[in-house]
């Protein structure tokens, strides 16, 4: 059994991602933010998209959600807190859901707080996850609707995954995310190595997407919050888990 995946940039730094069950030729897209790309890329691929996942309901990832389904017949599967604003929901799906993508199987996971119901796919055979804008490649999402608690215990869901499970974050973000993680936690040499490596990327045009969990666990601020280093120099070392991240995420809102 295997997975394909096709990343493809849209809009102006989202990812869109054609997903594959190899056995089956079963083809979902993973949120839809921008329809004429992706349908453009599922033609080129001949891969017929039957159904669209969506990980929450910002318009760069369910903008396109009409448009495609208009052209395919694809069935909505999307989170059932956010149904209502999405629209169209076939499979409303809430944490511990299985999503079937021909013989391959995603499970849900709760990953609110960008927004209340934002969900991961984890397809834990293939050791993948998307993960919209929860996580990014050395940062997360902006915290819109949901609390710090809420949204550092959906972080802690995707960091107790296996470390090499590859991560695909729906945004180009990390180049910015690195000059913020380095303003933070300047001596991490992991970081510091990463950030080069992210240049070095950005600087040939090439994606920094997907990344590794083990990556972003050694690295990236957000997932870090019971490093003693980092807490020694945010000046919270009596601080909660959610307290630390909070004052991280409010530091990078006005970065
Ligand atoms: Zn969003
Ligand atoms: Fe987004």
């Amino acid at each position: 059994m295997a997975l394909e995946i096709r990343q493809f940039p849209c809009l102006q730094d989202n990812y869109g991602f054609l997903i594959r069950c190899s056995e089956t030729g079963a083809t979902a897209c993973i949120d839809t933010p921008e329809a004429d790309v992706i349908l453009k890329e599922s033609q080129t691929l001949d891969w017929p998209i039957r159904a669209i996942w969506n990980t929450h309901h910002h318009w760069d990832h369910a903008g396109g959600n009409e448009a495609i389904r208009q052209a395919t017949g694809a069935r909505i599967v999307a989170p059932r807190a956010e149904a209502a604003t999405i629209g169209h929901v076939d499979q409303p799906v809430a944490a511990g859901d299985a999503v079937a993508l021909g013989n391959l199987t995603a499970r849900v996971m709760d990953v609110g707080g960008h927004t209340l119901g934002h969900v991961a796919y984890w397809f834990e055979e293939a050791g993948v996850a998307f993960v919209g804008d929860s996580l990014f490649a050395l940062g997360c999402g902006r915290m819109f609707e949901g609390t710090p608690q809420q949204m550092q215990a959906g972080l802690a869901r995707l960091r107790g995954l296996p470390p090499e499970t590859v991560i695909y974050c729906a945004h180009e973000y990390t180049q910015v995310n690195a000059r913020f993680a380095l303003s933070v936690d300047p001596e991490n040499a992991a970081l510091q190595s990463y950030a080069r490596r992210v240049d070095e990327l950005r600087a040939e045009d090439k994606p920094t997407i997907p990344t590794v969990l083990a990556a972003e666990c050694e690295a990236n601020p957000f997932l870090r919050w019971d490093d003693e280093g980092l807490r020694a120099r945010l000046g919270l070392q009596a601080a909660s888990d959610a307290e630390v991240f909070a004052e991280l995420r409010r530091r990078k809102d006005s970065f």
